[in-house]
């Protein structure tokens, strides 16, 4: 069973990055500091302030210049329970806490709530891998993001290709859409 902390992480980056974020960085170990959009959106906490906590590192300025997919990001964790209480209920807080600064930002919470719970659903299978190379490595970087996401874009079209071909003898024509 994949650490439920792991999962959790894994599916804030998953998310984002199927939404076209950049994520700079995962991590389960080690400090980091406080980013911009962090203290933005997580009441108490404080830009720059060195933090020992799993973190998905987006960009500084990403909630002034995608609020909605950060939100959505945010919020997805709470769309794929663990078997860890406390982590679920995190999730459940987070997402409280997007869908807040959603309507007091004049953006439709329940939009960002819809939005997380179908791309938590689309990405579950990258979500468990990315959990498990995550469990291993600690942290995963950008490049490291990069290659498996390209990894999977070619399997995709691979895939893709493959039922073209097997498609076609029967019928002829091209069923590709
Ligand atoms: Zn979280």
């Amino acid at each position: 069973m994949t650490d439920a902390t792991c999962i959790h992480e894994a599916t804030h980056a998953s998310v984002a990055l199927h939404l076209g974020l950049t994520v700079r960085e995962v991590r389960v170990k080690g400090w980091t500091k406080v980013p911009r959009y962090c203290a933005q959106l997580y009441p108490g906490v404080v830009r720059g302030m060195p933090i020992r906590t799993p973190i998905t590192l987006l960009e500084e300025d990403c909630l002034d210049v995608s609020p909605f997919q950060v939100l959505v990001a945010m919020a997805a964790p709470s769309y794929l329970p663990t078997d860890d209480r406390r982590i679920n209920k995190y999730a459940g807080l987070e997402a409280m806490l997007a869908y807040r600064w959603a309507d007091k930002h004049g953006i439709a919470s329940i939009r960002v709530q819809a939005r997380a719970q179908r791309m938590t659903a689309a990405v579950e299978p990258e979500i468990y891998e990315m959990a498990s190379r995550l469990e291993q490595e600690g942290v995963l970087t950008a490049e490291m993001l990069a290659e498996r996401h390209f990894d999977q874009f070619q399997q995709a079209r691979a895939d893709h290709r493959r039922r073209n071909d097997e498609a076609r003898p029967h019928g002829g024509e091209d069923r590709a859409s």
